[in-house]
């Protein structure tokens, strides 16, 4: 079942063609990572899949909702995708409770109570249940992205989209990050993820995707597109990470 169909995307900023033509679907329970130099236009196509961008050519389905659609509610869209983002971008003035409950209790989704039961147990998934009443800035870096995963969590998302979750934290927590994403890759979550860990990558992507240039240049099976790759562009860049 196909939950993200991406045909012909564009996107510019300005004179700046970013996303020159890209095409992509991702099945339910599909891990999908999205690897390639910086500039190539990666984080732009997650924010376009999120509907925080808007495009100038091209369509994007979320189960059958085009969000290139001007009638498509894409605030109602996005409660069904999570995001996490490189800075996780918490709630710096609520507590890591309150981060996590107030998107499902402002967009009633779920009443107090049924929030903060379903808080304590993402937190418990991600092995922070102790900290629910800390605010952010008492946290770690890994401890404060993994709160962000609980939050995107919380409203129950079909899709998860991650930039680059790892890229600005310390490398002793990189793996406590990865530990968590990795229960939800074997949960069957749909996943899309941006990264540079290309170890991960390569252990859990059903399809690894390189971009260049606003392209989606090749994607594969990690261990073919790693090891084996059709384009020169694509080894070009993995001499330069590998
Ligand atoms: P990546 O995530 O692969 O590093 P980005 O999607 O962040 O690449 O950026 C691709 C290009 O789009 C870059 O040239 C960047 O400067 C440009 N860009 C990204 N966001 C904006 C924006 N909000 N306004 C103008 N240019 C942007
Ligand atoms: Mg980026």
């Amino acid at each position: 079942m196909t939950i993200i169909k991406v045909d012909n995307l564009q996107k510019s900023f300005g004179e700046n063609e970013v996303l020159k033509s890209i095409n992509l679907e991702v099945n339910k329970g599909e891990v999908i990572c999205i690897i390639g130099p910086s500039g190539s236009g990666k984080s732009t196509f997650l924010r376009c899949l999120n509907g925080l961008e808007s495009v100038n050519g091209g369509h994007i389905k979320i189960d059958e909702n085009d969000l290139t659609d001007h009638s498509t509610r894409i605030d109602i869209i996005r409660q069904n995708i999570g995001m996490v983002f490189q800075q996780f971008n918490l709630f710096p003035h609520l507590t890591v409770a309150e981060n996590i409950t107030l998107a499902p209790v402002e967009l009633k989704k779920m009443s107090k109570s049924e929030a903060y039961q379903r808080a304590l147990d993402l937190l418990e998934m991600v092995g922070l249940e102790e900290k629910i009443d800390d605010y952010p800035d008492s946290l770690s870096g890994g401890q404060q992205q993994r709160v962000a995963i609980a939050r995107a969590l919380a409203m129950n998302p079909e899709v998860m989209l991650f930039d680059e979750p790892t890229s600005a934290l310390d490398p002793e927590m990189v793996g406590e990050v990865l530990g968590v994403m990795k229960k939800l890759v074997d949960e069957g979550m749909t996943m899309v993820i941006v990264t540079h860990e290309m170890g991960f990558a390569r252990q859990v992507a059903d399809r690894v995707i390189f971009m260049d240039d606003g392209y989606i240049v090749e994607e594969n099976v990690p261990d073919k597109l790693f090891d084996e790759p059709n384009e020169i562009r694509t080894q070009t860049f993995l001499d330069k990470v590998l």
